[in-house]
């Protein structure tokens, strides 16, 4: 059966921290690559973290139907995810794990239901968040007043995922996660 698991959260959650622990411990785990319009940081290069295109190109996949869900996260900064990305990677018999945010995880657990696991990651206090985001010095003072005004929205879905994971100590959220992704993908 193919199958993928969907990690959300707000930004700062720790999405991208825990994503990236799984894709070490489980060989027969790919990461899905999200097409988007935001420039990229430091360190990330195209077609690893993302497809980077520009806006001209992104409205062109739209209109060729190419995303199986795609939203503008934030103002101007476009996110989606590729049918091309997903049966590439099911066709080579891959799982596939998503980091995406809430909406776009909400779409993918309603499209493919139960090949899909979905995971909601809850940090521990809304103080912890911001901390978080402040630490990792990506975002300039806007981009981060915008993520923490869509991180209270966020929150309050966080009921409709298949399970809720606190991102307290980064130990045993690893281990936690390992546990969930272990069972789903009926690894021994
Ligand atoms: P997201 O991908 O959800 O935006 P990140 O994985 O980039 O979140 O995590 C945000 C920041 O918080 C990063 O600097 C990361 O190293 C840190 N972080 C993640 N999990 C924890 C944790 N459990 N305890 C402390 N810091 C954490
Ligand atoms: P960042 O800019 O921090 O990499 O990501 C911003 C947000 O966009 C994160 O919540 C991330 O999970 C989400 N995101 C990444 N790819 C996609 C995608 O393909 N679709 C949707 N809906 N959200 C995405």
């Amino acid at each position: 059966m193919n199958k993928m698991i969907i990690i959300t959260a707000p930004s700062g959650a720790g999405k991208t921290t825990i994503v990236k622990h799984l894709l070490k411990v489980f060989p027969t785990l790919s990461f899905s690559v999200s097409a988007t319009t935001r420039a990229p940081r430091p360190h990330e290069s195209n077609g690893k973290e993302y497809y980077f295109i520009s806006t001209d190109e992104f409205q062109q996949k739209i209109r060729n139907h190419e995303f199986i869900e795609y939203e503008q996260v934030y103002e101007n900064q476009y996110y989606g995810t590729l049918h091309a990305e997903v049966q590439r990677l099911w066709s080579e018999g891959r799982s596939i794990i998503f980091d995406i945010d809430v909406k776009g995880a909400l779409n993918l657990k309603k499209i493919f239901m139960n090949e899909a696991f979905s995971i909601f990651l809850k940090p521990p206090s809304f103080e912890i968040l911001k901390e978080r985001l402040l630490n990792r010095k990506t975002e300039d003072k806007a981009s981060l007043n915008k993520r923490i005004k869509k991180a209270k929205l966020e929150l309050k879905y966080q009921d409709k995922f298949d399970y809720v994971l606190i991102n307290d100590k980064l130990e045993i959220s690893l281990a936690e996660a390992e546990n969930l992704v272990r069972t789903f993908l009926e690894i021994q």
